[in-house]
């Protein structure tokens, strides 16, 4: 790995906010680190670091078994270190220790999971024998395809689970045999760049994996755009989604998107209430609600409609907020001031439309960038509340009478990445499983995944799947040989 842009601290230099980004504890608000902001000429030189590796085949060229172990090693790495992992993580982004931990195990099981895929990749063969050969006559051919990494990935990864989302990009990207450059986000490239050097002590050769920091507009717009850059693996919100796909077409890039939610969440009236309500709750306020899968849009039917409302208002209140450091922490802060400010302004546009604040729906006033779970009753179809990405601990609680109509209302929307069914109608669960228009469908439950069960999103939240099988064919291509008998 060659890293294009380090943490500086460098006596010489005087950071400027062209050449630097600070990176703060969003708890308090304090300036932990500082990275290098990379711009095209940093991005050159780690997508022709990338390319020379992808050429000289120093990754791809190895035996499969061997790329299987170093991958295996890396997981191992990962957890060996997690306790650096999880600290640094919680302190950069803010999410609660034990989320940290979560997702720092997810990210080894991540390497794991695709180790296993790489001993696994192969074509198939075919006997072909044709009596419309180009040229006249009868024709025998040994056929079979081949399987090959695409060649140089650009990997554009969001703020809220930073090395989670890393690991989901390179270790398929790594078993298919790619070379890398990933670009993290600005306020969270920390354990990206710790990753970075975890991926070289477990083996991975010199030039394959290549971390950038810098700004969206310049670095991740500069990978985006790159003429020698096969394919973009991008997760963020929909609208830079459209400038990934813009910047790609230069050159035809491949291109995989997981883009942003507004995730409905239908409780019926014979569901198990002591498992639906703080199902919903954790689906709108883990991480505090800054998740893709966000369980935003809540439809609850009419008859249980005010005890939901009061279970989620109880539950909302009883969240400590805090630093993600501090043990009693349920919520952690939102990622940045700027973050803050929008969420805050959609709950203040909906105020002013007569939505009901049932609870939350301020700031806190302390150091930090802390909101309080919020649950809103009297949001209306017309307002952003409903339509738009809020990534923030903000629930719309809706009534509806009717099984059709919580099924067109749920799919009214230009997203489509999850949706949960709460109902002990297993008929109607299915049923509903099936029109939903969503990646994935949760029936009686929130959250749910693994790394075996392809997750992306339907409509404008994405294209392309992440994990099992289709995860890995996002970085492959497939090439037909024909062989003369
Ligand atoms: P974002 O603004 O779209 O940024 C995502 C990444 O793209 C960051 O690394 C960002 O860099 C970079 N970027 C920004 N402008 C760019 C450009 N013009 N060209 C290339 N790269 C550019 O999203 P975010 O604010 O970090 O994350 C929140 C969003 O991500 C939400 O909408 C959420 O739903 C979505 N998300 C989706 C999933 C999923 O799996 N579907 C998962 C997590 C998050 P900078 O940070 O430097 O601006
Ligand atoms: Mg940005």
């Amino acid at each position: 790995m060659s890293e294009q842009a380090g943490m500086s601290g460098r006596a010489e230099r005087q950071p400027t906010e062209e050449t630097d980004i600070p990176v703060y504890d969003p708890a308090t608000g304090e300036r932990i680190a500082q990275v290098r902001s990379g711009g095209e000429a940093e991005i050159d030189e780690a997508v022709g670091a990338a390319r020379g590796s992808f050429n000289s085949a120093v990754w791809r060229g190895l035996p499969a078994s061997v790329r299987a172990r170093t991958l295996w090693r890396a997981a191992d790495l990962i957890e060996d270190k997690a306790e650096a992992l999880i600290a640094l993580e919680s302190r950069n982004n803010g999410m609660p220790r034990t989320l940290a931990e979560f997702t720092i195990r997810n990210g080894a099981e991540t390497f794991r999971y695709h180790a296993g895929w790489v001993t696994k990749i192969h074509g198939q063969t075919s006997g072909i024998v044709t009596e419309g050969a180009i040229g006249g006559g009868r024709a025998e051919y040994h056929a079979y395809t081949r399987r090959e990494p695409i060649g140089v990935a650009g990997l554009i990864t969001p703020w809220n689970v930073p090395i989670a989302m890393a690991c989901a990009k390179l270790a398929p990207a790594l078993a298919a045999g790619c070379s890398a450059v990933i670009k993290p986000a600005e306020e969270t490239p920390l354990t990206t760049m710790e990753l970075g050097t975890i991926l070289v002590e477990a083996g991975i050769p010199e030039g394959v994996v290549n971390v950038v920091t810098g700004r969206g507009e310049r670095a991740g717009a500069a990978l985006a755009a790159h003429p020698n850059v096969d394919k973009i693996g991008f997760t963020g919100s929909t609208e830079v989604g459209k400038q990934i796909v813009k910047a790609a077409a230069g050159n035809l890039k491949k291109v995989t998107l997981e883009l942003g939610g507004k995730s409905p969440v239908i409780v019926f009236d014979d569901a198990d209430l002591a498992a639906a309500v703080p199902g919903a709750a954790i689906g709108i306020f883990a991480n505090s609600g800054q998740a893709c899968i966000a369980g935003s849009r809540l439809f609850v039917h009419r008859k249980v409609f005010e005890p939901v409302v009061e279970g989620l208002a109880a539950i909302a209140k009883s969240l400590r907020l805090g630093s993600g450091l501090d043990s009693g922490t349920d919520l952690g802060p939102l990622i940045s001031p700027r973050q803050t400010e929008r969420v805050i302004g959609f709950i203040e546009e909906g105020r002013s439309a007569g939505v009901e604040v049932v609870t939350g729906g301020r700031r806190l006033d302390r150091p930090g960038n802390f909101v309080e779970p919020t649950v809103l009753t009297g949001v209306t179809t017309d307002m952003r509340l409903y339509r738009e990405e809020i990534f923030g601990p903000v629930l719309a609680v809706i009534p509806f009478d009717e099984e059709e109509e919580a099924l067109a209302a749920a799919n009214d929307s230009s997203y489509g990445l999850a949706a949960a069914v709460w109902t002990r109608d297993i008929g109607r669960a299915h049923r509903l499983a099936a029109e939903l228009q969503a990646g994935t469908v949760w029936l009686n439950c929130q959250l749910a995944n693994d790394l075996g069960m392809p997750f992306g999103g339907y409509k404008q939240s994405g294209w392309g799947r992440e994990n099992g099988w289709d995860g890995i064919e996002a970085y492959l291509q497939t090439k037909s040989v024909f062989a003369q008998i």
